[in-house]
């Protein structure tokens, strides 16, 4: 064919893989991401990942043989390697840097986990890929990929043009430099043919810390960069949602219903919602400092609204992810202690996952979005709560340090979630604001995320 195939490395599959008596399983997740390269134009491709789990080697051939009806294949790690890689460098240390929180600590034994890591990533990809493959690296687990991948296919004598993206802010230089080993990342990235951001932000941000930190020249055109005889294009490809499946879902009749019961329980009142993975990037604790400033400051609303609240649990293995559930637990129990009355109370909190049907039946009740992260690659709930809103055209709300923001300005309300009173102003003018307004707010939303359908194009 004359398509090129594309191979795209991502450190999980967006697979389950289940066994049963011995006979394995591989389930697509679902979501936009899988749905979106169907429409991307490629010949054929081809995903690269870790399976999630540890594989015994006498059971792999089965589990590739699942895997390979869906287009998929394992790069297989023991469980130790994974969870050093995994939740020791990427989530422990990575993550922290890359959202602009302060005091990490580096760990050797993790950082020697990262490397070998994407060392078999490496491995894998340069024996699979033929000549003309484009390879597309995802995310902060695999910084060193690109550049292991470049010397070794240059070894194998194959050309494969490799992309890569970013889906998490890239800090500043000076707080990036905190790092003790991001010379080293840099140079990881730096081995790709293209890098994508989401923002002009994070973009300028990456060629500044090359610039600063390796000294790197600036190419002939704009957003190019210099290294080792190569010119390396950077580009910003903001992230969309597959808005038609939360259109299609809201005409579905048991979302209808599911819809009319709970506008039926919440007649008369304000609903606000909030979906965020329990991550000390979201924000959760300044969104409920400012629900609870709200509260305080305007009580007549404290009977007439409601945030539902859903914390999707995420990386408990981590010690910081504990604290924070502790934290907006201990917080969430105190709004409830000080409002609730017999009959009602202003917050509900659900520390669980909901389905896709409950989401999109809540997303279209609620009256408001209230998104506080404190710094949040793009956040693709914000997204995805404008698509449910064709009749009410509910207010978003949204932190002013989301890669979203910098779409969805003129669509929202923005504010700074460290300041409770800016939160409570902002859930205030959110609840008041008139139809007008509200419609025209909506029709901006509308207008980013029905142009921006796909994720990332090569
Ligand atoms: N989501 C989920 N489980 C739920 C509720 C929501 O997986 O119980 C989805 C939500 O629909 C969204 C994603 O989780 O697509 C969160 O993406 P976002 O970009 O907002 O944040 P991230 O978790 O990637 O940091």
């Amino acid at each position: 064919s004359e398509k090129p195939r594309l191979i795209i490395a991502s450190n999980r599959l967006p697979l389950s893989i289940t066994e049963n008596d011995g006979k394995y399983e591989a389930t697509a997740s679902s979501g936009g991401l899988v749905s979106a390269l169907r429409g991307l134009g490629a010949a054929s491709y081809l995903w690269l990942g870790w399976p999630g789990m540890e594989i015994k080697e006498e059971d792999r051939d089965p589990v590739n043989i699942a895997l390979a009806k869906e287009n998929a294949a394992a790069v297989y790690l023991d469980d130790q390697l994974a969870q050093n890689h995994y939740n020791g460098f990427s989530n422990a240390i990575l993550w922290p840097i890359l959202h602009y929180q302060s005091g990490v600590i580096m760990n050797p034994k993790a950082w020697e986990a990262y490397q070998t890591v994407n060392e078999i990533f490496a491995d894998r990809i340069s024996e699979e890929a033929t000549e003309g493959d484009l390879i597309w690296v995802h995310d902060y687990h695999l910084l060193l990929l690109p550049s292991l991948l470049r010397s070794r296919l240059q070894a194998k004598k194959k050309k494969c043009p490799i992309g890569f993206f970013l889906h998490t802010p890239f800090p500043v230089d000076d707080f990036w430099r905190g790092l003790p080993v991001q010379e080293d990342l840099l140079r990881g990235i730096l081995g790709s043919d293209i890098i994508g951001f989401h923002t002009d932000e994070y973009m300028k941000n990456f060629e500044g810390a090359c610039e600063i930190l390796l000294g790197t020249g600036t190419g002939t055109a704009e957003h190019h960069i210099s290294h080792e005889d190569r010119t390396i294009k950077l580009g910003r490809y903001a992230v969309g949602i597959d808005h038609t499946r939360f259109t299609d879902a809201l005409d579905d009749p048991a979302i209808q219903s599911r819809i009319q019961e709970l506008g039926a329980l919440y007649k008369g009142k304000a609903v606000i919602i909030g979906v965020d993975r329990m991550d000390y990037t979201k924000g959760l604790p300044e969104k409920l400092r400012g629900f609870q400033a709200f509260l305080g400051e305007h009580s007549e609303w404290s009977e007439k609204v409601v945030l539902i609240q859903i914390a999707i649990p995420s990386r408990e293995e981590v010690k910081e992810y504990k604290e924070l559930e502790e934290e907006v637990s201990k917080l969430a129990g105190q709004i409830i202690g000080k409002h609730a009355t017999p009959h009602s109370t202003p917050l509900l909190y659900i520390h669980r996952s909901v389905s896709f049907a409950e989401l999109v039946a809540l997303y279209s009740i609620s009256n408001a979005c209230l998104l506080a992260s404190r710094r949040d690659g793009m956040n693709l709930v914000a997204s995805e709560y404008a698509a449910c809103q064709q009749d009410r055209h509910g207010v978003l709300v949204l932190s002013e340090f989301t890669g979203a923001a910098s779409f969805l300005k003129h669509g929202s309300i923005l504010f700074n979630p460290a300041s409770a009173s800016g939160v409570s102003n902002a859930i205030h003018q959110a609840l008041t604001m008139g139809r007008e307004e509200r419609k025209a707010k909506y029709e901006e939303l509308r207008d980013f995320i029905t142009s921006h359908t796909r994720c990332v194009s090569y």
